[in-house]
C-alpha cells in the first residue's frame, strides 16, 4: 500500500488528506498543533466557496476551480458533516457607491455567468444577486474530519513541528503548512478578523456582500440567529487579536446594513492569516523531497479539493 506524509491540518492538508484516504493511500498526518486545534485559519474562516463574489479580489482562473471542488464538498458532505450550503448571494451598497457595483456586475457579465437585475434591497442599499453559491461552516468540518482520520485504520495523526526540510517523513511528502511554509518564495501573509455575533433579531438566510470602498463587509448566516461578520484584509502576519479599529468597522457597518445588529451578542473575535502569493492564485511547488500546495489565499475551501486531486493524480 502506498503511504502518503501529509504536513499541515488547515483546510488544504484536511482536503489531501481525505482524499488521499479515498484513493486507497496509507496517510501519516503532521501538525505542530493536535488535532483538536482551533488555530488556524481554516478554521476561523467564513467558509465561503462562491467565486463569482470573489472577482472583486481575485483573477476569474478562480472559476476553473470551482466545479470539482463544489462537487467534491456535496460528495463529502454525506460522510463528513460540513453543514454545506447552496443560496443565492446578495451583492449590495450604499446608495451612494452604486456605480461600485456597476463596475462588479460589468466584471461578472465578462465572464458570462449569470446575475439578477437589481433586486429590492433595504433602504438606503441597492444591489444584484448571484444566483447559487456555496458556504460551509469550518468548526463542523473540523470537528467531523478529526473524528474521520481518528476512526479510520490507515490514517496516523502525529503532532510534530517540522523544519523546512521535513526530514525523516514516509512516501511521497505533501507539505500543506500554509503561512507556516516560509521557505516558499514570495510567499506572504495577509491578515483577516472576524467577529461571531448572537443577534436574534436578525433575519438573513443567504450570505450578504456589503461593497464599501473603505469598510467591506460579509455576513455568513450560521442558523439559531448566530452570524460570522468579516473580514479585514491588512498586509500582516501578525495573528494577535482583534484591532479595535476594525471591531468599529465591521460593528459599525453591520449595524448600518441591519440595526438588529445593535442589540447583538459578540460571541467571539478570531484572526487567521491567510497564505498568499502575489498573483493571489494557489500553486503547486515542486520542493527537493516535497510537493507543497499553499497560497490560497481568501479561498482555501475553494481551492483545495481541485489542487489535492492535481497532486494526488501524479502520485498515484
Ligand atoms: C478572517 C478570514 C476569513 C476567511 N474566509 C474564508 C472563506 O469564507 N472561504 C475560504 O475559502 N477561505 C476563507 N479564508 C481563507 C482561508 O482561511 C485560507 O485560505 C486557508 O485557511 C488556508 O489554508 P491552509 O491549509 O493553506 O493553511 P492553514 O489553515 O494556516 O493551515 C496550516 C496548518 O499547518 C500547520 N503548520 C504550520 N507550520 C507547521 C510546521 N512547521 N510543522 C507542522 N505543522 C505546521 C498549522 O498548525 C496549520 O494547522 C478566510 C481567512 C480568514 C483569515
Amino acid at each position: 500500500m502506498k503511504k502518503i506524509s501529509i504536513i499541515g491540518l488547515g483546510v488544504v492538508g484536511r482536503v489531501t488528506s481525505l482524499m488521499a484516504l479515498e484513493y486507497g493511500f496509507a496517510v501519516d498526518i503532521y501538525d505542530k498543533n493536535s488535532l483538536s486545534s482551533e488555530d488556524s485559519a481554516s478554521y476561523i474562516a467564513g467558509g465561503m466557496i462562491s467565486p463569482i463574489s470573489e472577482l472583486d479580489y481575485c483573477s476569474s482562473d478562480i472559476l476553473e476551480y470551482y466545479s470539482f471542488s463544489m462537487n467534491w464538498w456535496k460528495k463529502i458532505e454525506q460522510e463528513i458533516k460540513v453543514d454545506l450550503k447552496i443560496k443565492d448571494t446578495l451583492i449590495c451598497a450604499f446608495q451612494q457607491d452604486a456605480s461600485e457595483l456597476e463596475l462588479i456586475k460589468k466584471r461578472i457579465r465578462l465572464t458570462k455567468n449569470p446575475i439578477s437585475e437589481n433586486v429590492p434591497c433595504k433602504l438606503g442599499f441597492t444591489g444584484f444577486k448571484i444566483p447559487r453559491e456555496g458556504f460551509l461552516n469550518p468548526r463542523k468540518f473540523f470537528r467531523s474530519s478529526n473524528r474521520f482520520f481518528q476512526n479510520h485504520k490507515k490514517c496516523h495523526f502525529f503532532q510534530k513541528k517540522l523544519s523546512n526540510d521535513l526530514p525523516g517523513l514516509e512516501g511521497s511528502i505533501i507539505d500543506c503548512r500554509g503561512i507556516g511554509a516560509k521557505n516558499l518564495k514570495n510567499l506572504r501573509g495577509v491578515r483577516g478578523e472576524l467577529l461571531e455575533v448572537f443577534a436574534k433579531n436578525v433575519q438573513i438566510d443567504h450570505i450578504v456582500r456589503l461593497y464599501h470602498p473603505r469598510y467591506p463587509l460579509y455576513i455568513i448566516p450560521r442558523g439559531a440567529g448566530l452570524f460570522s461578520l468579516g473580514a479585514s484584509m491588512i498586509e500582516s502576519d501578525d495573528n494577535s487579536a482583534i484591532s479595535v479599529r476594525t471591531s468599529l468597522e465591521i460593528l459599525t457597518t453591520a449595524v448600518s446594513y441591519d440595526e438588529g445588529f445593535l442589540e447583538a451578542r459578540i460571541l467571539n473575535s478570531l484572526v487567521g492569516i491567510r497564505p498568499t502569493f502575489p498573483s493571489s492564485l494557489p500553486k503547486i511547488c515542486k520542493n527537493k523531497n516535497s510537493i507543497s500546495i499553499n497560497g490560497v489565499f481568501r479561498n482555501g475551501y475553494l481551492y483545495a479539493p481541485s489542487l489535492a486531486h492535481k497532486v494526488l493524480r501524479e502520485i498515484i
